[in-house]
């Protein structure tokens, strides 16, 4: 993913847009990416005057197992990014958060964008908000079917407890 910023690099103002598309097989070593569906990157470049300024946003899919029924969903999920640009001239290096060094004409994002989306790993996995999840007790998935176990007495904590028990 490269960025040509020519245009811009001697005006400040005008904004250049860029658009890429490719999938996460391509895109990096499945060890190190969560996603496993399309990846689009949109954005802006626009020159600030210290820095080349490029913000955007990432669209991934991803195949997720679900934390509570355990079934797979596709998510998909937009990640804002932004990341700061200084022509690389003097070989110091950067210490700074958000920013990077670009030679010529061309801004490679691919580093940032994969930072951005490892970054943005989900940590709670839900199929939906509401999901009902799996019965403590005969282990149905409670959004196909209901079942004749009672729900009521168990400590929610317990029930979590129970599941782990069940899977060993
Ligand atoms: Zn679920
Ligand atoms: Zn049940």
């Amino acid at each position: 993913m490269k960025v040509n910023v020519a245009p811009i690099k001697k005006v400040l103002g005008p904004k250049v847009s860029f658009e890429f598309v490719t999938t996460a097989k391509e895109f990096a070593d499945s060890e190190f990416i969560w996603a496993d569906g399309d990846i689009k990157v949109i954005g802006e470049a626009v020159n600030t005057g210290r820095e080349l300024e490029l913000s955007g946003t990432i669209l991934v899919a991803a195949a997720l197992k679900c934390d509570r029924c355990l079934e797979e969903y596709t998510a998909s999920i937009e990640i804002p990014f932004a990341e700061r640009y200084r022509e690389d001239d003097t070989k110091e290096p950067l210490e700074q958060a958000g920013l990077s060094y670009y030679q010529g004409d061309e801004i490679h994002i691919d580093q940032v964008v994969l930072e951005n989306i490892i970054m943005a790993e989900p940590l709670k996995r839900l199929c939906k908000e509401e999901c009902r999840g799996l019965c403590p007790y005969c282990g149905i998935n409670l959004n196909h079917a209901v079942c004749a176990c009672n729900h009521q007495e168990v400590d929610p904590r317990l029930a979590v407890l129970q599941q782990l028990l069940k899977k060993q």
